[in-house]
């Protein structure tokens, strides 16, 4: 690597923690923010931000938006600070999201992993994976590495030790779930990655079992009036187990508690299908991370572009959740048409 694009590559790096410092401030008393963790990387400590907006009421429904935990997908963090962005712009203005708002909470958590973002590794900066990282084992074969491994930091998908505490980014992360997220009555999160395949995934869960969860018939009617209303769309939606089976998935682990206290929470997952980034442009393959991260400017405005529309979706899903959300016959309904769809039943 040349000494000028190893500048560019930390730049880049050193980028996503302060456009997402400045947004924050451009939010100013408009906004509750707070610091959830520090994370030491190297000499420097850094900060894991929560912003939220909208109503505090339990009651009221959440969406809780979240990126970085695989520091090197830069991606996800500019899509949800993009969207953040427009949220607190349009605070001045838009009289449709202050009433939004009135009845919903919007919970944002761009940057969960700010040392690997530094570092420009997957990982944090204890070369732990933190979507593996959960005290859950799967209940079936496993990819080498990718679904996870305890034998080394220095191999992709460490868990940490066994029996260790969650590491801080992942504590931050559950207790921001646990405590804007799960109280209420009905939430949803998206998780933002990047990296597998050619084409645009919504996953839901599980990732840690080949059987379907409690709420499949909230998730297919959530689907069904996606595509109902965005006809043209290009996402594949599917649960993660459809892909392949892992080790410690944070999702999973918050998702399971939220089903023993009888809450609706639907923890997202979109992976940003980066290969085909790649395919229009191969010299990104000489760059690690360009594996992870359009690198063409024009390709990052047309990522930020095609996924706001499905936040923008998720957010108004949520607020309006009763109106769609099926009961007794209709959930049995939802439920059958997701067994066929999903799992070939
Ligand atoms: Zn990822």
């Amino acid at each position: 690597m040349t000494a000028s694009r190893r500048q560019r590559t930390a730049d880049a790096r050193a980028d996503v923690l302060a456009d997402l410092e400045r947004i924050l401030e451009e939010g100013g008393a408009a906004v509750d923010h707070r610091v959830v963790a520090n994370v030491a990387c190297g000499e420097q400590t850094l900060p894991v931000h929560v912003v939220c907006l909208g109503n505090r009421d339990p009651a009221v429904p959440a969406v809780g938006l979240f990126a970085g935990v695989h520091g090197l997908e830069r991606i996800g963090t500019h899509v949800v600070v993009a969207f953040l962005r427009s949220v607190i712009r349009r605070l001045r203005w838009d009289d449709t999201l202050q009433r939004q708002l009135e009845a919903l909470r919007l919970v944002f958590m761009p940057l969960v992993n700010p040392g690997g973002a530094m570092r420009g590794t997957r990982a944090n900066p204890n070369g732990v994976d933190l979507m593996r990282n959960a005290p859950l084992d799967a209940d079936g074969h496993v990819p080498w590495l990718v679904g996870g491994q305890r034998i080394s930091a220095g191999l992709p998908g460490y868990r940490g030790p066994a029996g260790a505490p969650l590491e801080a980014e992942s504590r931050a992360l559950c207790e921001v779930v646990e405590t804007e997220l799960l109280p209420r009555p009905f939430a949803l999160a998206l998780d933002c990655h990047s990296g597998f395949g050619m084409i645009d995934r919504i996953w839901f869960p599980y990732a840690h079992t080949r059987r379907p969860i409690r709420h499949l018939a909230e998730v297919h009617a959530l689907t069904g009036i996606f595509e109902r209303s965005h006809a043209h769309h290009r996402y594949v939606i599917e649960p993660q187990s459809r892909n392949y089976l892992a080790h410690g998935d944070l999702w999973d682990w918050l998702y399971r508690r939220a089903a023993a206290r009888e809450a609706v929470f639907l923890p997202l997952t979109l992976e940003m299908g980066s290969w085909s980034w790649v395919r229009k442009n191969p010299r990104q393959l000489l760059r690690r991370d360009g594996l992870f991260n359009p690198l063409v400017e024009h390709r990052v405005q047309r990522v930020l572009r095609r996924h706001v529309t499905w936040l923008d979706f998720l957010v108004r899903a949520a607020a309006s959740h009763a109106r769609w959300s099926p009961r007794d016959a209709a959930r049995e309904r939802e439920t059958t048409h997701a067994l066929q769809r999903w799992y070939g039943r």
